[in-house]
This record gives structure tokens, C-alpha cells and sequence, in this order.
């Protein structure tokens, strides 16, 4: 075994997964290490994944780039939440927010809302940011000021810390959604201005050593690459893990069984139509759809199960959902690989984005995923003697987080109220993963709290599974009884609290086309 340190690395891919990957692992490591980044001319990347979770700021943060800089140049734009159209019934929607559930005698608003809540709707009596999406604003002031929602922006205590600590301490309120492509193109200028080796050439092969370690990679016309440390950023395909180093794929399919998308680039007049603040998904027949606005942009599209139906089908129906301005657009057919790999790290290869794992787009969690597990390549980074248990904690973190997030997309489908078609009725008579069926009986008399979610971390917190609870509507909830013999006066006056906060943050704030328009101009 060699006794020098791995400071080679070759990440073979370059999608998000590959220029996140690349730009961080730069920014962490300096000249310590050598990065080469090597990405086909020829198979293009997956061309989707615009919608974030809040703690990507960290990311950014990490990378020292001011949204001023970044955000126009990737026509990004802000996500204060997830509004959820037609998973109860048709006409009805809700919003799952980044905003801490406040908590009141210590029970949380949610609660408190089950006993006696001012109305009938959960997520604008409970957060101020469901009432910001519902009147399309943004969360910062022209000035660029941030609205006071009780987290610490930058605060010393918190920079430095990687997701996974953060959890609980804070909550950001707000994500982005951004051209993925055009975010790539930004980290290539990143990563290439800070020394990263850019290739532009095919991996033809993957050659092994006798103890089954990745040597050296073949390409078309650059030869050979060697490294120390084989980044897997391929996608779905997964060359070097799954396809070199037989890393066997463990399928989500039959509890999350949505396995195809079609997706448009639809361009809009967002002066006239506005910018609306949020992810959409609305249910429709056999799956939903998806819409992220961007500056100058919508992204959309159709995720779907094929047992249900077809990609005609499928592609008829997403355009007359978006109308007569998706027409002229191409449309781009996806089959997903649902699941994770059993290990994300084997030997010196590991692996980031669709090559590691991937679930349905619903929560948008595919850049968490590649943000997640590059802040943990870092924390769990080799030295010459490279620890099996450093590769062990590594995969069980990772696996975790997967494994979490597909219970937390499986209870939308469990509580969705639609019943109205065969894809909807199969959602209850489908399996569950271990453990949620457990859960879901408790969450019947218990809202879902620390001690009784998925029990590792997966970027989750219980406020999430309240939202999803109560807006689906299907599985009954209820208010802790002792609440019953509570005076109610303290939640009252936190429930106006919200209103009178939102009533004024909706009087002042921007809306959020006329924020990033300012925003444009300044920078
Ligand atoms: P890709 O984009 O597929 O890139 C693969 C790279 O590998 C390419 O550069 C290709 O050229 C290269 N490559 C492959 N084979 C070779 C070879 N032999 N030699 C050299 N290079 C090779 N995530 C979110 O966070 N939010 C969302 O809203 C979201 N929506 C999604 C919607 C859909 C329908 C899908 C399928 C995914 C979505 N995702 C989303 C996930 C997100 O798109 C991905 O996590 C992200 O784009 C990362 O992809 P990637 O870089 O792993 O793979």
C-alpha cells in the first residue's frame, strides 16, 4: 500500500454533481490537491434539477460567491417553499415553507392549530412565508435587507458548521432555483480559475489493480488519467462505481414507483406574468408536475410512473398544462434510476449525484444530496492509510439520508387525499418502507416530532412531516389531548402575531420580479 497521502483526484463528469464537487473540493483543499475534471463532449448532462433546499446558501457561502455575483449570472431566482396544488383534491393547495414551526408552551403551533385554529388553513395561520408565497414576494428588501424570520443570517457561530449541524439551530427562508446548465458553466469558470484540470474527452475504460482499486481510466483521446481518488459524477449511467467496481443498486421502486419525466424549457415574459416564490407541484392522473420559475424561464415537467402511462401521453398533458407558449419547446424524455447504491464509496472511487442515488424530484433533494455528501467526502477525506472506517461512516451517512428522504417522499403519496384514479387508490395498497408504518399509526395521535421521524439525519426536520401531514389531508391528525384542557390564549396571540407580520411584510416587500430586476441593475 502506498504511504503517500491521496492528493490526485479525477472526477469523471460534468454536470451539477461534477462542478460542485469540483469547486469544493478546490475552495477546501487549495494546492494541496490536484483536481482534473473530466466530461464527454458527446452524452449530455441530465439538463434538470433547478430547485433547491435552503441550505445551499451554505454551499455558496463556502464558495465565497455573494448572490449578487452568481444569482443573474444563472438567471436564479428565490424558493420560500413548496406549494403542493391538488394532492388533497383538485382546487386545493398548501405549502410546505423554510420557516422553524414556532412553539408555544412547548407544543408546536401546528398543535395548537388542531385544537383551535383561527382557520382552516394550516400553513398560513402557522407561517409567515406561506403568506409571502400566496402574495408573490420576495424575502429580501430592494436594499437587499433580509426579513427578521428569527434565524441568523451569517451569524459566527453557525458559518462553519456542515448541514447536518445546522439542523434544528437554524432554519434560512429561502432556496433557489437556477439554470442548472448555466450553474454549471459558473462553476467551471470557478473551479478552472482556481486550478482544476478540465478535460473535454469519453471514459472508454476502467482499469483495476489486483485488490480491485480503481488504476487508471481510459479515454478516447487524452490516453490514460491516473489518481488517487475516483469521483463517480456520471448520473444515472454510474461508470465507475456501479459499472467498474460492481456496486449492486438498490431500487426504490416499489414503494416510490414513478421511474420517467418529460421535461420543458418553456421561455415567458416574467414582467408580465410575475415571479412566483415557490416550487409548484401539482398532482395530476399518474404522477405530477413540476414548475421552477426562473428569470426569463419556466422549467417544467411531468413525473410519471410508465405502468400508468405513456410518454405520449405524458408529454400531451404536460404541454396543455403549460399552454400555447410550450408549443415551439423540445421536449426532453428521462428514465430515472430510482434508489441508492449499496455503497456511494468502494475502494478509492466514490460517488456523487445520479451516480450515487436518486428519488423522484418532489422535495428536491437531488443538489442536497450532491451538497450533503461532498461536505461529507471532505469530513471523511483519506490519508495514506485509507481507514475502511472512514469509508464505512461515509456510506452509512449517506445511505441514511437516502433512506430518509424516501420515507419522507412516501408519506406524501400515503396521506395524498385524491382517490379519484387508479395511480391515486394504488397509493395506499402500496408497500411502505420498514419502519413508516409504524410511524404513521403514531402520527395518527402524535404530530411527528424528534423522537418519532426517520431517527437519522436526512435534512428533514419534524416540521417538514407536519406540513406534508396536515395538507394532504388523508391520514387523520389530531391535537395532543392535553391541549384540550389548555387555555388557548398564548397560541391565539401567536397566531396574530403571524398575521400581523405577514399583513405588514406583504404592504412592504418587493415582489419577487421587482427584487431580482433591481438586483440586475445593482450588479
Ligand atoms: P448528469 O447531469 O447526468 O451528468 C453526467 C455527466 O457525466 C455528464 O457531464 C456526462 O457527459 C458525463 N459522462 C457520462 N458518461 C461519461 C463517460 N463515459 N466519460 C466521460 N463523461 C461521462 N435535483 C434537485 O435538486 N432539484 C430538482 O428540481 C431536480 N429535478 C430533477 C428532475 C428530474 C426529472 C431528474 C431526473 C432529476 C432532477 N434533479 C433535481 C436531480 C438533478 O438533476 C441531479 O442531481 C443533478 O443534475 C446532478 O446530475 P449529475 O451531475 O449527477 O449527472
Amino acid at each position: 500500500m502506498s504511504t503517500k497521502n491521496p492528493d490526485r483526484v479525477v472526477i469523471v463528469g460534468g454536470g451539477t454533481a461534477g462542478w460542485m464537487t469540483a469547486s469544493y473540493l478546490k475552495k477546501a483543499f487549495g494546492d494541496k490537491i490536484s483536481v482534473t475534471l473530466v466530461e464527454s463532449g458527446k452524452i449530455g448532462t441530465i439538463g434538470v434539477g433547478e430547485a433547491t433546499f435552503s441550505d445551499i446558501r451554505h454551499f455558496f457561502e463556502f464558495l465565497d460567491l455573494k448572490e449578487e455575483e452568481w444569482m443573474p449570472a444563472c438567471n436564479a431566482t428565490y424558493k420560500l417553499a413548496v406549494r403542493f396544488q391538488d394532492w388533497r383534491r383538485k382546487g386545493h393547495h398548501f405549502y410546505h415553507p423554510f420557516e422553524q414551526m414556532p412553539t408555544v408552551n412547548g407544543f408546536p403551533l401546528t398543535d395548537w392549530w388542531l385544537q383551535d385554529g383561527p382557520t382552516d388553513r394550516f400553513d398560513t395561520d402557522c407561517f409567515v412565508m406561506a403568506n409571502l408565497c400566496d402574495a408573490g414576494r420576495s424575502p429580501r428588501f430592494l436594499d437587499g435587507s433580509l426579513i427578521d424570520q428569527g434565524f441568523a443570517e451569517g451569524a459566527k457561530e453557525l458559518s462553519g458548521l456542515t448541514m447536518s449541524e445546522h439542523q434544528g439551530k437554524t432554519q434560512f427562508p429561502y432556496a433557489y432555483h437556477f439554470e442548472a446548465a448555466l450553474l454549471a458553466k459558473y462553476l467551471t469558470k470557478y473551479s478552472t480559475d482556481r486550478g482544476v484540470h478540465h478535460i473535454i474527452d469519453e471514459v472508454q475504460d476502467v482499469r483495476l489493480d489486483e485488490r480491485g482499486w480503481i488504476d487508471h481510466i481510459v479515454t478516447k483521446d487524452h490516453g490514460s488519467l491516473e489518481g488517487d481518488l475516483f469521483v463517480d459524477c456520471t448520473g444515472f449511467r454510474g461508470v465507475l462505481l456501479n459499472k467498474a467496481l460492481e456496486v449492486p443498486f438498490i431500487s426504490y421502486q416499489d414503494t416510490l414507483p414513478n421511474d420517467s419525466a418529460v421535461a420543458l424549457q418553456v421561455p415567458l415574459d416574467m414582467e408580465k406574468r410575475g415571479i412566483n416564490p415557490y416550487t409548484q407541484a401539482t398532482a395530476q392522473d399518474a404522477g405530477w408536475i413540476w414548475t421552477i420559475p426562473l428569470f426569463g424561464r419556466i422549467g417544467t415537467g411531468y413525473v410519471y410512473a410508465k405502468d400508468y402511462l405513456s410518454p405520449e401521453e405524458a408529454e400531451r398533458t404536460l404541454r396543455e398544462f403549460v399552454g400555447p407558449e410550450a408549443a415551439e419547446v423540445e421536449a426532453n424524455h428521462i428514465r430515472m434510476r430510482i434508489g441508492r447504491s449499496e455503497q456511494s464509496w468502494k475502494n478509492n472511487c466514490v460517488a456523487i449525484g445520479l451516480a450515487s442515488g436518486f428519488v423522484e424530484p418532489l422535495e428536491s433533494t437531488g443538489i442536497f444530496f450532491i451538497h450533503h455528501a461532498i461536505e461529507q467526502m471532505v469530513k471523511h477525506f483519506p490519508a495514506a492509510d485509507w481507514s475502511p472506517e472512514l469509508r464505512k461512516s461515509y456510506n452509512s451517512s449517506i445511505a441514511n439520508v437516502m433512506d430518509g428522504v424516501r420515507e419522507f417522499l412516501v408519506l406524501h403519496y400515503q396521506g395524498a387525499g385524491r382517490d379519484d384514479t387508479q395511480y391515486w387508490k394504488d397509493t395506499k395498497t402500496r408497500a411502505v418502507p420498514d419502519g413508516l408504518a409504524e410511524r404513521l399509526e403514531r402520527w395518527k395521535v402524535q404530530l411527528p416530532d424528534s423522537e418519532n421521524v426517520f431517527p437519522y439525519y436526512h435534512g428533514l426536520p419534524p416540521y417538514s412531516y407536519m406540513c406534508i401531514l396536515l395538507g394532504t389531508g388523508a391520514i387523520p391528525a389530531r391535537a395532543t389531548p392535553s391541549l384540550g384542557m389548555s387555555d388557548t390564549a398564548a397560541a391565539h396571540k401567536e397566531f396574530a402575531a403571524i398575521r400581523d407580520k405577514s399583513r405588514h411584510l406583504i404592504e412592504t416587500l418587493p415582489s419577487t420580479y421587482e427584487y431580482f430586476a433591481s438586483m440586475r441593475e445593482r450588479s
